[in-house]
């Protein structure tokens, strides 16, 4: 089930309030729930020596979240300088933050070596020559091309911009040293939203290959190997959970035979966004227009600005009307923004009990890769964000955005540039 039933138990009743206090829409987050699933995941890896987790920051990039993943011993995966920036304010330091950016810039190498620096994740082979300072723990980004088949959001590995080729690897980690490196990892992100977790066991027995075939030509030995993010959640009633026991029973195997043949074992690290918050976030919106056309549409307070992932990926988010969540469905409906864009719709052909204006809807699963996909289209801006603590209080963590936001980048100098005539 998406949402879960302790979830919506502390929050369904209180929405309507929340709603009149706050006004709608917004995202809220469930605290507990993201604690529960922290702990989840670091008894699920107890047994893999060194294990961390690296938040994946553009799921859910709010100081507050970052805080509970700081205070779980969490580090933070970063790919842009905005990101590198909140995840310092919260207190990363140094090899807490992993910056893995693609078409890097010479300003983002100068930022992630910064304030204690952070682990850098090169993209690319050019990029060893372009890193003004070369640090001395490096790690590079593998794509593993036809080795692997990727799938629908990250797409296939040969047509994916990220990482280097396997045929780059030696090269990649002998510049490396040549440049002074010292400490060295390895990283890979092959699959987004996969709940078959054996996509994810795979994807570690091929980084432990690499590792073997570095060492044996380079004589490296790798400190940790980063298997990247992209654990699947059910978003849909019927999907499975990924089998998380299985995966790391499955990785610990692994991780064992290799330390019975090389004698040391790389420390394990993943970057997981949506597996760590995206169940745990729901979007409240409320239903405002009901129109009876073609088809019949609900339309509500919230639009594509607050959540992309319908649109852009054709995803399902389950909807609850709340106070009605038990009621059979009865009617057929498009829920939809206000957006001049026919994809402005959060749900299509969905079987719901019957809407009544000022009802409230529940957008479930809105904890990664919602808010943080929003933009301002249109003139649609982004909503509020709520935390809701383990006390049950609820706390403002961000607020809407205003029509003053929207102008304030047309408030500049005055900057006119006529070009020289020869
Ligand atoms: C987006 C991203 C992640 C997180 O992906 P999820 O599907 O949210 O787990 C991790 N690592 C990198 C490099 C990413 O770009």
């Amino acid at each position: 089930m998406p949402m879960s039933q302790s979830f919506k138990e502390r929050l369904f009743p209180i929405a309507a309030e929340l709603a009149e206090h706050y006004g709608t829409p917004f995202h809220i987050y469930d605290e507990a729930g993201i604690l529960a699933t922290g702990e989840r995941l670091k008894k699920a890896f107890a047994s893999v020596t060194g294990f961390r987790e690296y938040y994946a920051v553009k799921a859910l990039p709010n100081p507050k979240i970052l805080a509970l993943m700081k205070d779980m011993g969490f580090g933070f995966d970063c790919s842009s300088i905005p990101e590198l920036i909140m995840s310092r304010q919260v207190g990363g330091r140094g090899e807490d933050i992993m910056f893995t950016s693609n078409n890097t810039t010479l300003e983002e190498f100068t930022a992630a070596a910064a304030e204690g620096g952070c682990i850098l994740n090169l993209d690319d082979i050019s990029l060893i020559a372009k890193v003004p300072v070369f640090p001395e723990l490096v790690c590079f980004r593998y794509n593993p091309g036809p080795r692997r088949t990727g799938n629908i959001i990250i797409g296939n590995p040969v047509e994916a911009k990220y990482g280097i080729t396997h045929e780059q690897v030696i090269s990649a980690y002998k510049l490396a040293l040549e440049r002074g490196a010292k400490r060295f990892g390895l990283h890979t992100m092959v699959a987004s939203n996969e709940r078959d977790y054996t996509y994810i066991v795979e994807t570690t027995r091929m980084l432990l290959q690499i590792a073997e075939l570095v060492e044996n030509e380079l004589g490296i030995r790798f400190e940790f190997l980063n298997i990247g993010g992209g654990l699947g959640i059910p978003y849909r009633p019927e999907d499975n959970p990924l089998d998380l026991d299985a995966m790391t029973k499955e990785i610990t195997a692994l991780i064992d035979d290799f330390k019975s043949d090389h004698g040391y074992t790389p420390r394990i690290y993943m970057e997981s966004g949506r597996w760590m918050t995206g169940p745990h976030g729901a979007l409240i919106t409320r239903a405002i227009n009901h129109k009876s056309i073609y088809r019949q549409y609900i339309g509500v307070d919230a639009c594509m600005s607050s959540l992309m992932r319908p649109a852009m990926y054709d995803a399902y988010h389950h909807v609850d009307v709340i106070g009605k969540q038990d009621q059979p469905p009865s009617e057929v409906y498009d829920v939809v923004g206000s957006l001049c864009e026919n994809n402005d719709k959060f749900a299509v052909q969905r079987s719901l009990p019957s809407i009544q204006e000022r009802d409230l809807l529940a957008i479930h699963d809105t904890g990664a890769h919602g808010y943080a996909m929003g933009f301002q289209y249109n003139g649609r801006l982004r909503p509020k964000e709520l935390l809701l603590r383990t006390d049950g209080s609820v706390e403002l963590i961000r607020r809407a955005e205003t029509n003053a936001d929207y102008f304030q980048t047309l408030d500049f100098k005055e900057d006119v540039y006529s070009a020289k005539r020869p």
